[in-house]
């Protein structure tokens, strides 16, 4: 039984881990829930029990913990991740601050398995986390040569500052936390400018993407807007495999692949949508068609929960590969 602990479980990422956790079967004897000062003090209810939400502070994390479900934003886990970890804590890490060190394990569990010692395990950017799940059976089957993504990512995609803005944008309230109105709007500008002209979201999905499917030499290129969506990112990806390949072939690889659901019937206007994939575990794909502008290059539109496979669901799965990859050493 294991001694878990939630930071950021006030936040918008956090509630849905307790609502993932609340339907797994993850066995824990003991369940904190951190914050920052600022929401200290908050009651939680979780399975029928009251949670009052701690402050995060050094102290509570020399604590005894064995999991901790991090997802708190960069700074706080630069901070706090390696003092969990020295206290002898597996952290799963929602933000990027750990993702791209090489002795970090970047995981998405019908992808990947931790081979690292270090205990922080990172979970990656949730627009990376959708498209690899697709594409990890195209290139275990075809190879893969080049991707080109363009996303159209939720508002909650930026947390509860996010939601404000669309929610204040709808009243004609200027926005606090994106640069301008995201309502009625799109944003082809998701974290910060590089010196390249490339955002840092952007440069996530081309550097996570060849770390995860352990393909350093694959081109890959990216840009990300925001969209006035709720939940659910959208992906649109153009693929280009090493080997050739049909339609239906293609359609079958994703078909058969785990976490994956095939929506793609145009004649009866079937294909993902944002409204549907919200609130669900899979990752949905569709729009499945060759690009004629280049060899074996073919389209996928996917959509998935930002909230659930993109962050929460990910992370307590990862909890649950580890949990599965630890009982077997014991046997
Ligand atoms: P959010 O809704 O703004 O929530 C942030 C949470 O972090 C709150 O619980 C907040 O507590 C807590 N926090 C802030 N500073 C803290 C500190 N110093 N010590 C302890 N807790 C602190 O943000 P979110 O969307 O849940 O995102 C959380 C993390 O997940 C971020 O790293 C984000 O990049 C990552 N992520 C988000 C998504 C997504 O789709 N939203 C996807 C993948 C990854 P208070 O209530 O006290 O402020």
């Amino acid at each position: 039984m294991y001694r878990l602990a939630v930071v950021g479980a006030t936040g918008l990422v956090g509630s849905k881990m307790l609502e993932v956790l609340d339907r797994k079967n993850i066995p824990f004897s003991e369940l904190t829930l951190f914050s920052s000062k600022k929401s200290a003090g908050t009651e939680v209810v979780f399975k029928g029990q009251t949670y009052i939400v701690r402050e995060l502070t050094a102290a509570a994390a020399a604590e005894p913990f064995d999991y901790i479900l991090m997802s708190a934003g960069g700074g706080t886990s630069l901070k706090f991740s390696p003092l969990f970890e020295q206290s002898g804590a597996t952290v799963i890490d929602n933000s990027s601050a750990f993702r791209m060190e090489e002795d970090i394990d970047l995981i998405v569990p019908e992808v990947n398995r931790p081979q690292s010692s270090r205990t922080i395990i990172a979970n990656p950017n949730c627009s990376t986390i959708q498209s690899v799940v697709p594409l990890k059976p195209l290139a275990d089957r075809f190879g893969l040569e080049r991707v080109s993504y363009t996303t159209y990512q939720a508002v909650s995609g930026s947390g509860i500052a996010g939601r404000n803005d669309l929610a204040n944008g709808e009243k004609g309230i200027a926005p606090t936390n994106y640069p301008h109105p995201i309502y009625n709007n799109a944003l082809p500008h998701i974290d910060v400018f590089q010196d390249d002209g490339y955002t840092k979201e952007e440069q996530k999905m081309v550097d996570e993407t060849k770390k995860i499917l352990q393909l350093p030499e694959l081109k890959v290129t990216a840009t990300c807007v925001r969209v006035p969506v709720q939940d659910s990112h959208s992906v649109a990806i153009n693929v280009t495999l090493s080997t050739p390949a049909t339609v239906e072939e293609i359609r079958d690889v994703l078909a058969a692949a785990p976490g994956v659901v095939v929506v793609d019937d145009v004649k009866n206007n079937a294909y993902p949508m944002a409204i549907h994939s919200t609130d669900r575990d899979e990752v949905f794909v569709g729009r499945i068609r060759s690009d004629e502008s280049l060899p074996n290059t073919f389209h996928i539109w996917c959509t998935a929960d930002n909230l659930l496979k993109g962050a929460a669901l990910n992370a307590v799965q990862i909890l649950e590969q580890l949990h599965t990859i630890r009982s077997e050493s014991h046997v």
